[in-house]
């Protein structure tokens, strides 16, 4: 039987083996909590860093039980798990967050009623089945579009902007499978995503929210604090901790969220787990986002979501950016993060640099180009801000 709070040296299981459970790994040691990885690949970044790893697939029976056998609790960087792995795994061992929270998440037309029930504002969108459905929903869905596929879908992976009915329904026939969902295209102002910590008992700490600039549909820079009215930032905070609350979670939630040009905020996407938006709070928190799981899945008390600077994050992805390393670490004030990734494919996230100011001091547009510069990074984007 696991007590909670888990007593130091206890393991922590963690399905996935990439930098989100790295990084977990990490925070977890820190507080004398031994990590234990379930992964199908050899050699992946958590594993590096941790007591232990499974190496088997998630959805095979003996993996997950082997897994389980080294966990007093397990929890996940890596979210699509079938829902007998899932079960399988919740009667062996505590799973925080609950199976019930990661289905929400895995799929997009679970996902968005479940929000749209708890009061959360998305984009408008509407289920397809089928070609006749595609064709039903476009009137009031409106062009520009965007059709997605409702699972395993990030980074931009299966979807499809589409301006034109003809375009929709060919999208409609190459993007599979089918169920998708049509969703109205935000004009937003900017990307923004909140990172909240629930515990047992309820209670909730939420980070500043962050405005989240993408490069090829991958995140490419995080500036902590998101330089937005205070308003709409307390919106987004009490939206974070609304799906939270309604979730029921015990763990760690990110809500991905757009700002419309008319100061609306609506929700994108939630994923129950570290967020690559929330690297920053790594060097610029006194506990991380990494912490704040490791403190909820611990049943550890959680402290408030202080930041002591502001900070701006870029993430390195594909060879090109790897390509910068050795400036990277050759200038100070760059804080280095690398994730131990053997071969660096485009597109593939490496690492991140963080770069903290002064709290109330994230440089303005100029500014934070130059900050950046040595990395060759941001360009139009960075400058436009
Ligand atoms: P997603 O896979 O849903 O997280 O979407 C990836 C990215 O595509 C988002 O971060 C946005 O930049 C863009 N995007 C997704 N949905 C919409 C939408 N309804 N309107 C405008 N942009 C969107």
């Amino acid at each position: 039987m696991t007590r909670f709070p888990l007593p130091p040296n206890a393991t922590i299981g963690i399905v996935g083996g990439g930098q989100l459970g790295r990084m977990s790994a990490m925070a977890a040691a820190r507080l004398g909590y031994r990590c234990h990885i379930l992964t199908p690949e050899p050699d992946s970044p958590a594993a590096q860093v941790a007591a232990g790893v499974t190496l088997g697939d998630y959805e095979d029976p003996a993996a997950l039980r082997d897994f389980a056998l080294h966990a007093d609790v397990i929890t996940f960087e890596f979210e699509n798990v079938s829902a007998e792995g899932l079960d399988l795994l919740a009667s062996l061992k505590p799973v925080r967050p609950a199976p019930a929270v990661l289905r929400v998440s895995q799929e997009r037309i679970i996902e968005k009623t479940f929000l749209n029930q708890a009061g959360v504002p998305t984009a408008p969108w509407a289920p397809v089945a089928t070609e006749a459905d595609l064709l039903a929903v476009l009137p009031r869905i409106g062009l520009p579009a965007i059709l997605k596929t409702t699972r395993l879908g990030y980074d931009g992976r299966g979807q499809t902007r589409v301006t034109t009915e003809a375009a929709a329904r060919e999208a409609y026939r190459r993007l599979l499978p089918h169920p998708l969902i049509l969703e109205g295209m935000v004009d937003f102002a900017c990307e923004i995503s909140v990172v909240c910590a629930r515990g047992a008992d309820g209670g909730t700490t939420a980070f500043d929210v962050v405005e989240n600039r993408h490069r090829d549909h991958i995140l490419d820079l995080t500036f902590a604090p998101a330089r937005i009215p205070e308003e709409i930032a307390a919106t987004a905070q009490a939206l974070a901790r609304r799906v939270a609350d309604a979730l029921d979670l015990v763990g760690l939630l990110a809500v991905e969220m757009f700002v419309t040009a008319d100061g609306r905020v609506l929700a994108n996407e939630i994923a129950p787990r570290p967020h690559n938006s929330g690297h920053w709070t790594i060097d610029a928190c006194p506990a991380s986002q990494f912490e704040m799981h490791v403190r909820a899945v611990a049943g550890l008390p959680l402290p408030p979501a202080a930041r002591h600077a502001d900070a701006v994050m870029k993430n390195l992805v594909g060879p090109e950016e790897l390509a910068l390393w050795p400036r990277i670490v050759a200038t100070p004030g760059l804080i280095p993060h690398l994730y131990g990734k053997a071969e660096a494919r485009a597109g593939r996230k490496m690492g991140h640099v963080t770069r903290l100011f002064p709290k109330g001091g994230l440089p303005g547009p100029f500014g934070v180009a130059a900050a950046l510069g040595v990395l060759g990074a941001g360009g139009d984007d960075a400058a436009a801000v």
